[in-house]
């Protein structure tokens, strides 16, 4: 039986498995109604029924392969008319492995096309439906990659030093608007993604992989926090702080009539 609920729904892409499964859980049990949105239909389904049973919310499915352009419209023009959909996790994504000179370029852009294209446009239509009623949260999936260069394939680690800098620029431009947005960073986190893009976790130190309820249960708590940048793993949250406030530093001298004195002939 359906019990009413007062948070709306959370609209969530790459339902079916992983950290976006978990997200599902967990905002079910904070009462939220849930869209899932994924590609394979029978998981999501039987997945829709068990959270529906355990959580009294409602739970739509929404198959759809956010990589094609008029599937991911129709899925935005949907998140934009849709007054009751208050809040959205732009969670899918698809990584790499190897070098950048070497990777398939079908590959490439289908990753861009689901890292960066679709969660873009579905940013868009949530800011525009979440500021015009003054309320909503955009919760966006980037990784520790973004503030590790060279670590990890160069255009995965590209797509989420995107999302961060989507995340960031986006929370200023809402927080007016009584809009939340939230960049979650996660280390390695044990999924289906790794075997999906053809690495493993095996060869991984085990003190690096965390498991993907604590690592969305710890997201959450950042999100109830306050917090706009979340790193699941960081114990002292002042490092972070510290990285704000010497980028902060730089805004004075990062636009000026005159170039910099090592720059002069
Ligand atoms: P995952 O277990 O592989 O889940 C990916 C989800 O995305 C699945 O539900 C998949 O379902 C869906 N998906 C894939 N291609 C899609 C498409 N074309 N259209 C619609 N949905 C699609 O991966 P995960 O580890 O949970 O990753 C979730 C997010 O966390 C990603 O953005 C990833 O970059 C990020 N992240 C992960 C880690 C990690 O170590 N796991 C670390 C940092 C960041 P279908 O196949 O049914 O479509």
């Amino acid at each position: 039986m359906h019990v009413a609920n007062h948070q709306g729904t959370a609209l969530i892409t790459g339902a079916s498995s992983g950290i976006g499964a978990v997200y599902a859980d967990r905002l079910a049990a904070r009462g939220y109604d849930l869209i899932l949105v994924a590609r394979d239909r029978a998981r999501l389904e039987s997945f829709a029924h068990r959270l529906e049973d355990r959580h009294q919310v409602r739970v739509e499915v929404q198959v759809v392969d956010l990589t094609i352009t008029q599937a991911l419209d129709d899925l935005a023009e949907r998140l934009l008319g849709d007054t009751t959909i208050s809040l959205l996790v732009n969670n899918a994504g698809v990584a790499m492995q190897g070098s950048l000179a070497e990777s398939d370029p079908a590959a490439l852009l289908h990753m861009l096309a689901l890292n960066v294209t679709a969660p873009t446009r579905l940013a868009q239509a949530a800011a525009a439906n979440f500021a015009a009623a003054g309320q909503g949260v955009i919760i966006n999936l980037g990784s520790v990659v973004a503030l590790a260069p060279g670590l990890f394939n160069v255009a995965y680690t590209a797509t989420k030093g995107y999302m961060l800098s989507l995340s960031e620029a986006l929370q200023a431009e809402l927080a007016p608007a009584g809009v939340r947005v939230q960049a979650v960073l996660p280390g390695v986190t044990r999924t289906d993604i790794w075997e999906r893009s053809g690495g493993g976790l095996d060869q991984l130190p085990a003190h690096m992989v965390m498991e993907v309820e604590a690592m969305v249960d710890a997201a959450l708590r950042g999100f109830d926090l306050g917090e706009t940048v979340t790193l699941p793993s960081l114990p002292d949250a002042e490092d972070w702080s510290r990285l704000l406030e010497a980028r902060a530093a730089l805004g004075p001298n990062l636009s000026r009539d005159q170039v910099a004195p090592r720059y002069r002939p």
